[in-house]
């Protein structure tokens, strides 16, 4: 018997869920539409707090809330076409609620720019920072200034250093740690609090110590850590200090923080290095990252890239491709950059689309034309978001891995394949990257 597609309302069939079509007439495909919608206004919904928390909002953003909700209500919507508009009108009104985050952070946190950061935890007490909201990481650093104890950011708040108004704080003193799927062990490891502002947070397993230190925001939440209502990092603060100084790790640097400003401030060059042959490519390879197997053709794809392609990453995609020595690459005029352009967070995509809009009114072209690939790693909502504002825009030929989100039935991927030549990613990244660059 065919699997429940559907249980949203009370005429379910035998009271079970409905099956293969429903008693309202729904069919899979409608609610595959709408559970595309769903996911799309649950990630959009993240960006709109915290840019409401940057003090940014949007009417229009709001009024498409109610509506797209409205329309997954049973006995709406029935109509493949229309539904599909709702999905790209949501890519839209996130491209616009990404703007208001990236227009907040700028405001607020000031113009971002590259910076060399040190990895590794240092001398004395310190507290760990991961998720992906500024303002809280803001509100520790002024509570705990003069406190003589240090503030590192994990995971998705790496990118925090690229804020002169986060960096100019002497005990912001790095970066621990990699994507999501490994805090279970980096948080033990750690050995202080851990702030978790957003998701993603793993529920610690029985053999964790942690959780007496560990701390999440508002509705960020895992059964028995300490969950922060407010802004009030006293407890915080408190317990940094009972725990004392860290066990110090092996340090190392890198340099993040090519937030759009500073790629747009060095578009002339960026499109010089184009005409002269030096960059043959633009990758964006980055997105979610996870535990799952498969991920590893992201590494593979980014590392056997030649060396006449520049690599844009952002989200915390990019813990799984930036342990490599990429090299550098010429614009002229004696400016040179790394390879690998780390953008931001999975938010700061709104910043890849701006440089790739900006690219193509430099070369006359549509988006589409540009010597571009998007190879896209999503685990969860707000990727799901991004990428309906990728395809609302009219982007072509995606790759998407490490597999096709199971809520799209077979005859929706069809439209989505047809309309945008979206692609799962293969099985071997090397093979791909050879075949993107016409080497194969
Ligand atoms: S909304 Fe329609 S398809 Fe869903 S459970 Fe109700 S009757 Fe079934
Ligand atoms: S980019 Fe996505 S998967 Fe990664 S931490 Fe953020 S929400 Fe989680």
């Amino acid at each position: 018997m065919s699997a429940m597609f559907c249980d949203q309302c009370e005429q379910t069939f035998r009271g079970t869920g409905c099956v293969e079509q429903g008693v309202c007439g729904k069919s899979p495909n409608m609610e595959s539409l709408q559970k595309i919608l769903l996911y799309g206004l649950k990630g959009m919904a993240a960006y709109k707090h915290h840019a409401r928390r940057l003090g940014k909002t949007d009417p229009v953003v709001e009024e498409f809330f109610e509506e797209a909700l409205f329309a997954t209500v049973t006995n709406v919507n029935f109509d493949l076409e229309s539904l599909l508009d709702l999905v790209m009108k949501c890519g839209q009104t996130n491209l616009r609620t990404m703007q208001l985050l990236n227009d907040g952070h700028v405001e607020v946190m000031g113009k971002p720019a590259p910076v060399e950061i040190t990895e590794g935890i240092q001398e004395g007490p310190g507290i760990l920072v991961t998720g992906h909201d500024m303002v809280d990481l803001r509100d520790l650093l002024d509570q705990t200034a003069g406190k003589g104890v240090n503030v590192y950011t994990h995971g998705e708040m790496m990118p925090a250093h690229m804020y002169p108004n986060l960096r100019k704080d002497p005990h912001l003193k790095g970066h621990y740690g990699d994507a999501w799927q490994k805090q279970l062990r980096e948080f033990e490891e750690f050995g202080g609090p851990i702030v978790a502002t957003t998701n993603c947070v793993q529920i610690p397993r029985p053999n964790n110590t942690y959780l007496d230190r560990f701390y999440t925001m508002r509705v960020t939440a895992v059964p028995g850590a300490t969950i922060i209502p407010g802004n009030d990092f006293s407890p915080v603060i408190k317990r940094a200090l009972e725990i004392g100084p860290l066990k110090p790790t092996k340090l190392k640097k890198s340099t993040i923080g090519f937030h759009q400003t500073v790629l747009l401030g060095l578009a002339d060059k960026i499109v010089e290095a184009v005409k002269a042959g030096r960059i043959k490519r633009f990758l964006v390879i980055g997105g979610c990252d996870g535990a799952e197997p498969g991920r590893n053709y992201f590494f593979d794809y980014a590392t056997n890239a030649p060396k006449d392609t520049v690599i844009l990453t952002l989200g915390c995609g990019k813990f799984r491709i930036r342990n490599f020595d990429y090299g550098t690459i010429d614009l002229g005029g004696g400016v040179v950059v790394p390879r690998l352009l780390d953008m931001g967070q999975c938010n700061d995509a709104y910043g890849a689309i701006q440089v790739a809009l900006a690219l193509s009114k430099a070369f006359n072209c549509g988006v589409n034309d540009l010597p571009l690939t998007l190879v896209i790693s999503w685990f969860e909502q707000k990727a799901v978001a991004v990428l309906l504002t990728l395809l609302s825009l009219g982007v072509k030929g995606i790759k998407l891995g490490p597999a096709l989100p199971a809520f799209v039935t077979p005859d929706v991927l069809k439209i989505l394949q047809g309309k945008f030549d979206l692609q799962p990613i293969g099985q071997d990244g090397r093979k791909d990257v050879a075949q993107t660059m016409g080497i194969a």
